[in-house]
């Protein structure tokens, strides 16, 4: 992963901006981008409301959206942009799709799995391990998901 710290902050705002749409449907605003050679080839946004699809987290959207723009399910030299540490089911598909570095903006300290609860993307037991970057625009990824719960604690 060679981008500068400028590159993957503009990476991160399509993130957030991806977390933008999952917000209009009123649902936890997590957004994601999958970039190859400085390019978006996926998106995705938690679309589990909008879709009724209880898997439908930002970074399987993603996934999906990119196997078919490479026809591949092989994401090989690929960086994963998330705003929130991904869960225990994303962390498997990110494995799965062969995904070698992801970068995430905030810590889930309730559900994630790449280094608050489990530690799955960098475990040496498994064979897939992956180059993983935290803190990118933290703050604002941060932000709108307190946003999100405290206006939902208000209704
Ligand atoms: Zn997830």
């Amino acid at each position: 992963m060679n981008y500068t710290v400028e590159e993957k902050e503009a990476f991160m705002r399509e993130a957030l901006r991806e977390a933008e749409i999952a917000l209009e449907h009123d649902e936890i605003p997590i957004g994601c981008v999958i970039v190859k050679d400085g390019e978006i080839i996926g998106r995705g946004h938690n679309a589990r409301e909008e879709l009724q699809r209880a898997v439908m987290h930002a970074e399987i959207m993603a996934i999906e959206n990119a196997n078919v723009s490479e026809e591949s399910w092989r994401l090989l030299d690929c960086t994963l942009f998330v705003t929130i540490e991904p869960c225990v089911m994303c962390s498997g598909a990110i494995g799965l799709a062969r995904i070698p570095n992801v970068v995430y903006g905030a810590k889930n300290q309730k559900f994630g799995a790449v280094g608050s609860l489990y530690d799955i993307l960098t475990d040496e037991r498994l064979n897939h391990r992956v180059e993983v970057e935290t803190g990118i625009l933290e703050d604002d990824c941060a932000a709108i998901m307190q946003d999100f719960f405290r206006n939902r604690r208000k209704k």
